[in-house]
């Protein structure tokens, strides 16, 4: 088990022309809460306690709810890429605002307070990861987006926790349909399987830690952690900020 660098926990300082840019943009448009929208932060420190936690018993590998906490019926049946997947908020309330406003509102800021939770969830639960690994979006949407939020989110985790990051581990080969809530599983695993590639050059014999925000049926984390495991990683933990249960 890899021990954390405690000096990747500091917050690292702006340069100073970011700071006083970043002290103009607050005066002009001051921060609001993104669920309750009181003034001064991205996220108040009451929505991020209201926050619903994805709680045992689940699933050990796709952590759907489970009653006994045992594996569940569909990982009996096929057993998924990735080692494990774990989740930390059920996508719902609070949780549902800040993935939104994250995803489609360039609230790029707040990656940093979400990535904290998922950074202090991972030491909490000592995974065995070394690499992060951002689930990747298809070239054009994210020229259209500007960003990928996995990637921010990913960035943030392996700095606070002082883990690598292979930011081109993952390649999407080809667009896919944004997965629809009414398709089931077995329509979703078609819909994306195949449409990642690793790159071996990047992940070869690391332990990695797949980063995206939601995860749905776990479709997409598992045609990733396929491909990753094309290219030769040791293992494949993945952890998302939410989940739909
Ligand atoms: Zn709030
Ligand atoms: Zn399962």
């Amino acid at each position: 088990m890899r021990r954390y660098n405690a000096r990747g926990m500091e917050r690292t300082k702006a340069p100073p022309l970011a700071r006083l840019a970043q002290a103009f943009l607050n005066v002009v448009f001051p921060p609001r809460c993104v669920a309750c929208g009181e003034q001064g932060v991205f996220l108040c420190p009451a929505c991020a306690e209201a926050m619903p936690r994805a709680l045992p018993p689940r699933c050990p590998l796709c952590w759907q709810p489970e009653r006994r906490g045992e594996t569940c019926g569909r990982c009996a049946k096929a057993r998924p890429a990735f080692d494990g997947a774990r989740t930390l908020h059920l996508f719902q309330g609070p949780v549902r605002e800040v993935v939104h406003a994250l995803k489609y509102n360039h609230l790029s800021a707040l990656a940093r307070p979400m990535a904290a939770h998922m950074a202090a969830y991972l030491e909490a639960e000592a995974l065995p990861v070394d690499t992060v690994v951002p689930v990747p979006l298809f070239g054009r949407r994210q020229r259209l987006r500007g960003y990928n939020q996995s990637a921010l989110l990913a960035r943030e985790v392996g700095r606070l926790l002082g883990l690598s990051l292979a930011e081109g581990g993952l390649r999407r080969r080809r667009d896919t349909p944004p997965q629809a809530r009414s398709v089931d599983a077995e329509a979703r695993r078609r819909n994306v399987a195949g449409a990642f590639v690793g790159e071996r050059r990047r992940v070869e014999g690391r332990r990695v830690l797949l980063i995206d925000d939601v995860m749905t049926t776990g479709a997409t984390l598992d045609a990733c952690a396929e491909a990753l495991r094309q290219a030769g990683v040791a293992s494949v933990w993945a952890l998302t900020f939410a989940r739909e249960d």
